[in-house]
């Protein structure tokens, strides 16, 4: 929709307007209101290069645009069918449980082949284990790639699919060899497009899976999506979508809690959506709150941090990591909200 600056536009303004929107082989419909005249686009109006056009002319105000940017991870795309499998398990048919440490301790590997165990036992589905790590300050531990071993032989002993976070090339394509399922981009990295590039088209042709973090520097949900779609326009669609806490943090909490993003992702979305509480709220007492808000919300599962010796853990764990006992009650009591938000879904769905 255009939208001029004065209430009605001259003869010759209106014959560039449709000079311009006919190069781009856009039909203008003329709408004229009591108070203003405005022009509805009917033809594929994301063409980037046609809104820089029209809003270059001095005498539009604003061009809205009602298609969506992205086009690949579109509720109404082509890839609306598509299921996405984490080595063959589905995501978004049930409640997905991603759980294990913050970070794997090469020094300290038998907490880590605990915790796996001890997530294993408690039903996690997915277990995460971070080798390499983002750390805000450089003097902070960085993660090693003797960590990579570690996750296999826990994969090895618990046969459950493992996530880990990749930040460059190099990472992306030791993971790959090594054979893990799920990569993690982190919320440091969500705005890397270089990156996002890279690991699309290496894991073009493979099975493996993406959960792309939130950015806390994200403006609009537009530009989350759009991440993503950065992934998938490379060929392999196996995507979820990690809310995760935004800055600026209000209230205290280590970022500002944003599990109901959820309901809107879902709306505009096909992609699973698994929500990562610990992150969010950043202190483990109020982790199992943010995670039934999460279930409530509609997410298709959730990531948590949980260590057998939180305290004895690095990077996060200390803080925010839970033990294998509210793990096991997180999971109990998530799976049983989900299965009410299904219900209110379903009953709201009906009376519509
Ligand atoms: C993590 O999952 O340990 C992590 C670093 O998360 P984020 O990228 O969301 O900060
Ligand atoms: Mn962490």
């Amino acid at each position: 929709m255009i939208i001029p600056k004065e209430p009605r536009l001259t003869s010759q303004e209106e014959s560039e307007l449709e000079e311009i929107t006919g190069e781009f082989d856009i039909h203008l419909q003329k709408i004229e209101g009591e108070h203003q005249t405005v022009y509805a686009m009917v033809g594929d109006e994301r063409h980037e290069l046609l809104i820089n056009r029209l809003e270059g002319l001095e005498y539009i105000a604003r061009v809205d645009t009602i298609q969506q940017p992205y086009k690949l991870m579109a509720k109404d795309s082509e890839l609306a069918n598509h299921t996405v499998r984490v080595n063959g398990t589905e995501i978004g048919t049930g409640f997905t449980i991603i759980a294990g440490q913050c970070t794997i301790d090469p020094k300290n590997p038998n907490f880590f082949l605990e915790t796996a165990e001890a997530v294993k036992e408690a039903g996690g589905d997915i277990l995460r284990g971070g080798v390499w790590k983002p750390r805000t300050s450089p003097h902070s531990y960085q993660g090693d790639v003797k960590a990579l071993d570690i996750l296999m032989e826990a994969k090895a002993r618990t046969g459950l699919p493992v996530d880990t976070e990749v930040m460059d090339a190099e990472h992306v394509s030791l993971a790959l060899d090594a054979g893990v399922d799920m990569f993690q981009v982190g919320a440091r990295n969500a705005l890397n497009y270089g990156l996002l590039k890279e690991i699309g088209r290496q894991i073009n042709g493979r099975s493996t899976c993406v959960l792309l973090k939130r950015s806390m520097h994200m403006g609009k949900i537009e530009e989350f999506i759009l991440a993503a779609e950065y992934i998938a326009a490379q060929g392999n669609p196996n995507i979820i979508l990690c809310p995760r806490g935004t800055t600026p943090t209000m209230d205290g909490y280590r970022n500002h809690p944003d599990e109901s993003i959820t309901v809107l992702l879902k709306e505009r979305t096909w992609a699973p959506v698994i929500v990562d509480p610990c992150h969010s709220v950043g202190k483990a007492i109020y982790v199992p709150f943010a995670a039934m808000a999460a279930a409530s919300y509609g997410a298709d599962g959730i990531i948590i941090e949980t260590h057998v010796d939180p305290i004895h853990g690095i990077g996060d764990d200390p803080k925010q990591a839970v033990s294998p006992e509210v793990l096991a009650r997180i999971i109990r009591d998530t799976k049983a909200i989900h299965e009410m938000q299904l219900g209110h879904t379903r009953h709201l769905a009906h009376n519509a």
